[in-house]
């Protein structure tokens, strides 16, 4: 038997999981419900023990993973596929702008006393900036991907930062103060 098998952790209600949404906080069961929550993001899934899998239901399409005794994987929309075929679309949709006024930007410099000749390159990069960011947009979009959570998320860390440090300079203050 490979060792893989023997660490593989099985999908059930009394594990606890990383989270396939935030990848930040941990997932188990909540009480009284056949479900599994995110102690970080508070997101809910509802598990189907016999095909390992976890559903999102916050969603429509719901978001759907594959438990495979190490993470998640195969994440999927239910009923939809995005293959091969819509990353090369995506690809072509950032790259083949970018290419284009990249050419012409090259191929046809502006006069070098011109007040603007920064201006091809700096197009150029906004096309690309601006064709991936929609890109990313959708990705966020489509994968719900969980931004105001890792921002608050973000904002409790350094706030607990701030107290701890503000604390101990304080504790500092007063050890210099007494030696006065
Ligand atoms: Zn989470």
């Amino acid at each position: 038997m490979p060792s893989s098998k023997i660490l593989a952790v099985p999908l059930n209600y009394q594990g606890i999981y990383p989270c396939p949404v935030c990848r930040v906080g941990k997932i188990r069961d909540m009480p009284l419900m056949e479900a599994m929550g995110c102690d970080f993001c508070h997101e809910i899934f509802t598990v189907n023990l016999e095909q390992e899998q976890l559903k999102m239901l916050s969603r429509q399409p719901p978001l759907i993973w594959r438990w495979n005794g190490f993470n998640w994987t195969e994440t999927q929309l239910e009923g939809v596929e995005l293959g091969w075929g819509y990353a090369l679309g995506a690809s072509a949709f950032v790259l083949f702008p970018t290419i284009i006024i990249g050419i012409v930007a090259y191929n046809f410099p502006l006069d070098p006393h011109a007040p603007i000749t920064w201006l091809p390159s700096i197009w150029t990069c906004l096309t690309f900036l601006v064709h991936f960011s929609i890109i990313v947009w959708l990705l966020i979009e489509i994968y719900q991907v969980p931004i105001s959570a890792y921002w608050r998320g973000i904002i409790r860390w350094r706030e607990v930062r701030t107290t701890v440090t503000s604390a101990r300079n304080f504790q500092g203050n007063g050890v210099i103060g007494n030696g006065e």
